[in-house]
């Protein structure tokens, strides 16, 4: 998040690296998203379903493996969880940091990547919740076994893994011809797929004073996604469509994955 552009080298659809997250999200992006992203917005548009999955878990102690801006990890904090927040990326955690202390919060920081997660994160948690799409950073499978293998050893014996994701089969399926534009809470954020093909979905963040920033991201399937977190070992995988951003349609625009290892 140092530099001032973003940097997708000469050919940008040929960007498709785990290890390039932390360079996507670049001071400039992330200030103006947290600065037009009304939290309480954000907030209304989730609704409970987190909170209530927790609860009805009983789940306490909870580990947000993507912390970012410190969104869900202020609210959990707000509601009473007890939480850590960990990302690989250093600055986000600074700035997460920052937005916990305006609200007279300090957070529990831990710099890790999830590959390697459990080399910085000790002790055992009720929940990992790793959500707002970013679970499609890893472009490689064995980075996404890896991962998930870290999420699965990180928690309780009866813990619970709450994982989202764009709906990228609506995507795949009918081709970002369908332009389906997301707008983020208020309507200050205009996303839309600007390539898609299986192995790279690349969007395009537009704001209301023009500026405009990609993110380039691996296009999971739904059933690709529940196949994996089967595989590394939790027991049941119950799928959820939907929070909406806006201009909702048909189709759910996320699922949320909740695998529960007992
Ligand atoms: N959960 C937050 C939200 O919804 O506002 C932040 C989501 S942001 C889209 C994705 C976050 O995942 C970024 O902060 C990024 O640094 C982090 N991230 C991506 N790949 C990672 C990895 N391999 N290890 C640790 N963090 C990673």
């Amino acid at each position: 998040m140092s530099s001032s552009k973003q940097n997708y080298g000469a050919n940008p659809l040929a960007k498709r690296e785990t290890d390039h997250y932390k360079n996507e999200y670049i001071e400039s992006f992330v200030s103006k998203w947290d600065e037009l992203i009304d939290w309480d917005a954000r907030a209304n548009s989730e609704g409970d379903f987190f909170l209530r999955t927790l609860k009805e878990r009983n789940a306490h102690k909870v580990l947000d493996v993507a912390t970012g801006t410190g969104f869900h990890s202020i609210r959990l904090i707000e509601q009473g969880f007890e939480v850590t927040s960990a990302d690989g990326s250093p600055s986000m955690l600074a700035r997460a940091f920052a937005n916990g202390r305006k609200r007279d919060h300090i957070l529990r920081t831990v710099q890790a990547d999830w590959r390697w997660l459990n080399r910085d994160i000790h002790g055992k948690y009720d929940a990992v919740i790793c959500l707002g799409n970013s679970f499609t950073h890893l472009f490689e499978e064995r980075d996404r076994r890896k991962s998930l293998a870290e999420f699965y050893a990180a928690l309780r014996h009866d813990g619970v893994l709450i994982i989202d994701q764009r709906n990228y089969d609506m995507i795949l399926d009918e081709g970002f011809r369908s332009k389906h534009i997301y707008y983020y809470a208020g309507e200050n954020v205009r996303a839309e797929p600007e390539h898609v093909d299986d192995g790279l979905a690349r969007f395009v963040y537009e704001f209301p004073d023009g500026a405009k920033f990609n993110l380039n991201m691996f296009p999971l399937r739904k059933e690709y996604m529940r196949k994996l977190l089967y595989e590394v070992g939790f027991q049941k995988v119950t799928t959820y469509g939907d929070f909406q951003e806006t201009h909702h349609q048909d189709q759910p625009d996320f699922y949320i994955h909740v695998a529960e290892k007992y």
